[in-house]
């Protein structure tokens, strides 16, 4: 495995926080990046940090061009170049698509998307002169097979797995991968808002029987990280517990 450190967006809970956790326990040093929540963000690096890691946190909204450039500073100032680069940051805003409201295409697309491209374009600057790079972008099953009530958020990861496999092929040969993961139900602060009779709709169509974990989804990740994954470029790991199979 290369040296280098990982960069982990939307780290402070959730699924970043898992996939910061578990990268960290491979030996690189790791950058967790949150957009407000500090307080989350400390906790998150002391959870690495328990599990034997090192760890600095990074305040940047990934939806600005301008953020994400300081963070990339701070990180290379601290352990230099990132050599992994996760895209998790996410939100979603729900709606019906006749009701949605141009703010809430926006924010999701801004930050889904355009986040996770403006983190893509800054790392390959560096990842292309180390000729070495691993890029995995969180996206979703509602980017491949769209989700009744989220066109931005499911517009947004499908942008997110075309840009995977277009970055895949366009830095296939310096030794970078780009690739995908789609989680399918994760029990998290995103899922929390569903109502009850929804959560159980939504797991009793699940074969296995229960909702993801974080870390069912950070552990395919580290795995795409890893030397096992040198040969997989372009891919999208669906995880979902069979629920789209
Ligand atoms: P979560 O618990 O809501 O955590 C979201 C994380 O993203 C937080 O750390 C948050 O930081 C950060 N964030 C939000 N906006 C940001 C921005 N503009 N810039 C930087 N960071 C930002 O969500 P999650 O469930 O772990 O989701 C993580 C990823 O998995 C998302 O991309 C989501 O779409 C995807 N996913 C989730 C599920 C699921 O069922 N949970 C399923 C499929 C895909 P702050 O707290 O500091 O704001």
């Amino acid at each position: 495995m290369s040296d280098g450190v990982a960069l982990v967006t939307g780290a402070s809970r959730g699924i970043g926080r898992a996939i910061a956790v578990e990268l960290a326990s491979t030996g690189r040093p790791v950058a967790l990046n949150y957009a407000s929540r500090e307080d989350d963000a400390k906790e998150a690096v002391a959870a690495v940090e328990r599990a034997g890691g090192e760890a600095i946190a990074v305040r940047a909204d990934v939806a600005r061009p301008d953020d994400v450039a300081r963070m990339f500073s701070d990180v290379e100032d601290a352990f230099g170049p990132v050599a992994v680069l996760v895209n998790n940051a996410g939100i979603r805003a729900d709606g019906l698509a006749l009701r949605m409201s141009e703010d809430a295409w926006d924010r999701v697309l801004r930050t889904n998307l355009n986040g996770t491209f403006w983190c893509c374009k800054r790392a390959l600057r560096s990842m292309l002169r180390a000729r070495f790079g691993r890029i995995v972008n969180v996206a979703s099953i509602a980017g491949l097979h769209g989700s009744p009530g989220q066109a931005n958020y499911a517009a947004a990861k499908a942008g997110v797995i075309a840009l995977t496999k277009t970055l895949a092929r366009e830095v296939g040969s310096r030794g970078i991968t780009v690739n995908a993961v789609a989680p399918g139900l994760i029990a998290t602060e995103l899922t929390e808002s569903l109502s009850e009779q929804q959560w159980d709709q939504l797991v009793s169509s699940v074969p296995q029987g229960r909702a993801g974990a974080p870390e069912d989804v950070a552990r395919v990740v580290s795995w795409l990280c890893s030397p096992a994954g040198d040969y997989v470029n372009g891919s999208v790991y669906v995880i979902d517990g069979g629920m789209t199979a």
